[in-house]
């Protein structure tokens, strides 16, 4: 399906249908906007600029960005098949990782995740998490969250437990 905007005149939000969990986190944190029952389910007119820009940071499976800032994130993965790590650039500037260690073949250990103080808030460290989601799914793998943070991630996400191993 196409990425669909939405705009209040200022800023505009994009949507990626296939990408969306349906967490139904941005409905939460802002329900004057997200109307999932109505056409159009997104009104960002009825919210400012820096409402909106707070909470699309907020969206844990990356459906939501802001046009313009969408490719100011990226996330790198190594994996030399013992251990690994997710590494996420913002505007290309190394912002955290999280490591990983594999425990057999079908399994892997998230040992940590850490994000630079300068770029806290922005909901990074979950993006590292959704991005080892996204891999495990797709290798039919799963994931032992350690980390406490990662743990705190995945005990808070029910969508995403089919990979918690
Ligand atoms: S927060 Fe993101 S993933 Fe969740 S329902 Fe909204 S758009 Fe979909």
């Amino acid at each position: 399906m196409k990425t669909k905007e939405y705009s209040n005149g200022e800023t505009t939000i994009l949507w990626k249908p296939e990408k969306c969990i349906h967490a139904g986190i941005c409905v939460k944190t802002l329900p004057k906007v997200y109307h999932p029952q109505e056409k159009p389910w997104i009104t960002p007119e009825n919210a400012t600029s820096q409402e909106i820009i707070a909470q699309v940071a907020k969206c844990p499976s990356g459906a939501l960005s802001i046009k313009g800032t969408q490719d100011n994130i990226k996330i790198e993965r190594e994996d030399n098949g013992k251990k690994g790590r997710y590494v996420i650039y913002y505007n290309d500037e190394f912002a955290g990782e999280m490591t990983f260690t594999w425990a057999g073949k079908t399994q892997f250990i998230i040992d940590h995740t850490g994000v630079e103080e300068k770029f806290a808030g922005k909901g990074l460290g979950k993006k590292l998490v959704m991005k080892s989601v996204e891999y495990a799914r797709e290798n039919n793998v799963k994931i032992i969250p350690l980390c406490p943070f990662a743990k705190k991630v995945f005990d808070n996400t029910k969508e995403i437990q089919d990979v918690r191993s």
